[in-house]
């Protein structure tokens, strides 16, 4: 919203009104009149209120670069599973490494709750002679594995070509971050109509992942989920940047669902319990969380992989927290 300060007022004053109001501000100079233009990440304010302080003069609203984004839901719903409730927990291994591996994660992990087993099966890989995952063969063991322990399915669609195949064997379509850029891919995905969980680019900005889902929304699908999976930086001690402030803003702020990938991140087990607990604190509508029966001796992503103890405990304090708000 842009904000039009009366000649005869000091914009100083009206700044500061804005800003009592919790209102973040930038000053637009030159012409005539100061303007004073609230970030689209400030809190919603009624244009009536802003009207009502003294020495403005006028209140435009631009329209919102997203407008189906604002509209949807908050409350994502996977086949009856809701995610932006209550906290949810997508868990699995980095990839689909064999039938037996896959059940064998299923099953404890719905008998500790979890209801969205995720598993790559065509993967991103940095290295073109790093494994690449066994696609459509592990997206069938993925969905059989599901469907036996009443679990839903969360998957990565790589490109355009594969993404109706990876469709018919998942729940939810996830796209990496490699990927968030990539708009036709984008576009494809959207037009299979399943909820999209939008990993966030690596290295891009909150309104270029915000504009991603958007796209996704124009073009068929009618629910994204968000996943805040750390951005790069200068700094190799860890992974990844984990930007909690963004997960703030986007779910507290703008009460968009968004899940938090502690793993990627954070790039090594260690961090996890911590950066898990700091999510859920800054809003996060739930986690993504790699696992390995044996770490030691996973295909992709072995130093982040929880062992299995390491997820109960994750899982047990996530319970507690959850208890205590009760
Ligand atoms: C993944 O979740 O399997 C993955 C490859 O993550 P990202 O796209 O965040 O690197
Ligand atoms: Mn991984």
């Amino acid at each position: 919203m842009i904000v039009t300060v009366r000649k005869d007022s000091d914009p100083a004053l009206v700044k500061r009104e804005l800003v009592a109001r919790g209102l973040w501000v930038d000053v637009l100079e030159g012409g005539e009149r100061t303007h004073l233009a609230i970030a689209p990440f400030s809190r919603a304010v009624a244009k009536e209120e802003l009207l009502a302080i003294r020495g403005v003069e006028s209140v435009s609203a631009p329209k919102s670069p997203h407008p189906r984004l604002d509209a949807m839901p908050r409350v994502i719903q996977v086949g009856g599973v809701e995610i932006g409730r209550r906290p949810v927990v997508l868990a699995g291994p980095c990839s689909i490494e064999s039938e037996a591996e896959i059940h064998a994660i299923a099953e404890r992990l719905a008998a500790r709750g979890v209801r969205f087993l995720r598993g790559g099966a065509f993967k991103p890989r940095t290295s073109p002679y790093s494994f690449q995952g066994h696609g459509e063969t592990a997206l069938r063991w993925i969905r059989e594995a599901a469907d036996r322990f009443g679990m839903k399915v969360v998957t990565e669609a790589m490109g355009e070509r594969e993404s109706e195949l990876v469709a018919r064997f998942t729940d939810v379509l996830q796209i990496g971050s490699r990927n968030m850029h990539d708009y036709s891919l984008l576009k494809a995905v959207a037009r299979l109509e399943r909820p999209i969980l939008l990993k966030r680019g690596m290295a891009a900005t909150i309104e270029e992942w915000l504009a991603a889902a958007e796209y996704c929304l124009l073009h068929g699908a009618s629910q994204v989920i968000f996943c805040e999976r750390g951005i790069r930086s200068f700094d190799p001690s860890t992974r990844n940047v984990l930007d909690l402030g963004a997960v703030a803003l986007l779910a507290k702020v703008m009460q968009l669902p968004v899940i938090v990938d502690p793993s990627h991140a954070a790039g090594r087990r260690d961090l996890i319990p911590p950066l898990a607990r700091a999510a859920i604190a800054a809003g996060a509508a739930g986690l993504m969380l790699e696992t390995h029966d044996d770490p030691g001796r996973a295909l992709s992503d072995g130093p982040q992989a929880l062992s299995q103890a390491e997820l109960d405990s994750i899982l047990r304090n996530l319970a507690d927290t959850e208890a205590h708000h009760d």
